[in-house]
Order: C-alpha cells, then sequence, then structure tokens
C-alpha cells in the first residue's frame, strides 16, 4: 500500500510508505486527504484520528491497527511546508537522454527503441558544441545521417523540440516507480 506525497502547491512528489506516512501525520508535517466519491478534503491528524472511528471509509480502505485505536491509511498526503519539487536524479547518458526526450527523434519526432535510436550534438562538436544537457539530444539514426556535421540552421531544418538541463521531477518517472495506481491520485494530476 503506497501513498502519494503532494507538494504545497499540490505537485505530486513522491510515493511513501505506509508507515513514513503515519509519521509525518502524526508529526504534523502533512495534512491528509478524506477522499470519497471523487470528492476529498484535508484533515489534520487530530481530526483524522476522529474519523478513523467513524463507518465513513470507502470500500478498501486499508487500516493500521495501533495501541487505542484503528487508523485509516490516506491514499493522498500534502506537505504543508515544502513547496520544492525535487531535481530528477537522470544522469547524462545515453539512456538518460532517451529518457528526458521519451525516446522521440528530435527532427523528425518519431518514437523508436533505442536500436534505432542516437545522440546527437545540436551544435556539432567539429564546430565548438559541448556534451551537456543542453546541446544532448535524441536523434533517430536515419536523421543523424543526414543531418551529418551541419548545424540545423545550415540545413533550415527545424526541431521538434530542443535539449534543455531536466530539473524538474517528472510525473512519468513517479508512475514509473509503481505498481499499483490508485484512481484517488488522478484527482491530484497524478
Ligand atoms: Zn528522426
Amino acid at each position: 500500500m503506497k501513498v502519494l506525497a503532494i507538494n504545497k502547491s499540490y505537485i505530486p512528489i513522491r510515493i511513501c510508505s505506509k508507515f513514513a506516512t503515519i509519521g509525518k501525520m502524526y508529526t504534523g508535517a502533512v495534512e491528509s486527504f478524506f477522499i470519497k466519491d471523487g470528492s476529498y478534503r484535508p484533515l489534520n491528524w487530530a481530526d483524522w484520528l476522529e474519523l478513523s472511528k467513524q463507518d465513513v471509509w470507502p470500500e478498501g480502505t486499508d487500516f493500521i491497527n495501533s495501541v487505542t485505536q484503528r487508523v485509516a491509511l490516506p491514499k493522498v498526503i500534502r506537505y504543508l511546508n515544502y513547496d520544492k519539487v525535487p531535481r530528477v536524479s537522470l544522469k547524462l547518458t545515453r539512456k538518460g537522454i532517451y529518457e528526458r526526450d521519451n525516446h522521440t527523434c528530435y527532427i523528425c519526432g518519431e518514437n523508436y527503441g533505442e536500436g534505432k535510436l542516437s545522440v546527437d550534438h545540436v551544435k556539432p562538436l567539429s564546430k565548438g558544441g559541448q556534451s551537456t544537457w543542453e546541446n544532448l539530444v535524441t536523434c533517430c539514426k536515419k536523421c543523424n545521417g543526414l543531418k551529418g556535421d551541419k548545424t540545423l540552421e545550415e540545413l533550415k531544418w527545424k526541431p521538434k523540440f530542443l535539449p534543455y538541463r531536466p530539473a524538474r521531477s517528472n510525473i512519468q518517472k513517479l508512475k514509473a516507480s509503481v505498481t499499483t495506481y490508485y484512481p484517488e491520485w488522478k484527482l491530484f494530476g497524478f
């Protein structure tokens, strides 16, 4: 049972285990959402404990039994004082570049398996281009062959997108890390 954590600005930032979740609720670092019939209500720890005693929970709700009472496990929690979005720890490797670009060629816009892809220097090495996030991009082997050692300007090609340094947590990556998806998460843009 996993819990989606969103930041103060309602941006999904991580997936938490149930015990980590209860700990954050208890210390007041997060509020928890009571979600039912497609709507939600944020609750603090005291109200959450109170509501946990009642018979209002949708089917499939998990409970943790403490010494004194049962505590419902939320599907979504929200940090009250955390507004950042963790950086993606993508490595500047061939795979990292493909991943950032969703395996899509920046010239023709087609989606390919790794076998048909290559990494292109937008500004060619021979013209002073560097091997950085901002200059390396996914390019299919066919387009890369046609581009050769030329610049986009020389070829008068308009790329479908340009490379960039991945600075924000991308939700795709978070999604790839979970094996179960709860429909309640959809309410929070996940
Ligand atoms: Zn291409």
